[in-house]
């Protein structure tokens, strides 16, 4: 998609649900940080708020936007607290179950008291 049809579609989007809460500058601003990622690259929802001094929610809001056109798709990051190593990309939370054991140190990634902890939302280009 242009980037210019991809900036109306946007705010077209946004203006609708939250009226004047995201500028046209943020939206720009967005667009063009996230086309800095190739193909398969990831974000977490952290980085892009750092990056355009928005809220963590703000910056969900946007990221979410472009799920829904289709250009990102969301994803886990599973994170050993072991290791540190972060062993596994998912898509799904059904993959989660097959995917608890560390790859690099054999370690159960998983607290039963908290299924989430290890997982990190990210999101990827498509
Ligand atoms: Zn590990």
């Amino acid at each position: 998609m242009l980037l210019n049809t991809l900036q109306d579609t946007i705010e077209h989007n946004l203006q609708k649900k939250y009226n004047s809460r995201f500028s046209k500058e943020i939206i720009s601003n967005f667009i063009q940080v996230v086309s800095m990622f190739d193909k398969e690259g990831c974000m977490s929802i952290y980085k892009i708020s750092e990056y355009l001094k928005i809220s963590e929610t703000d910056s969900f809001i946007l990221l979410s936007q472009l799920v829904k056109l289709n250009y990102l798709r969301p994803m886990y990051k599973i994170y050993c607290p072991k290791c540190h190593f972060t062993s596994k990309h998912i898509y799904s939370i059904e993959e989660l179950g097959d995917s608890l054991i560390c790859e690099e140190c054999e370690h159960t990634v998983i607290d039963h008291e908290n299924l989430l902890k290890y997982l990190t939302l990210m999101f990827q280009v498509i």
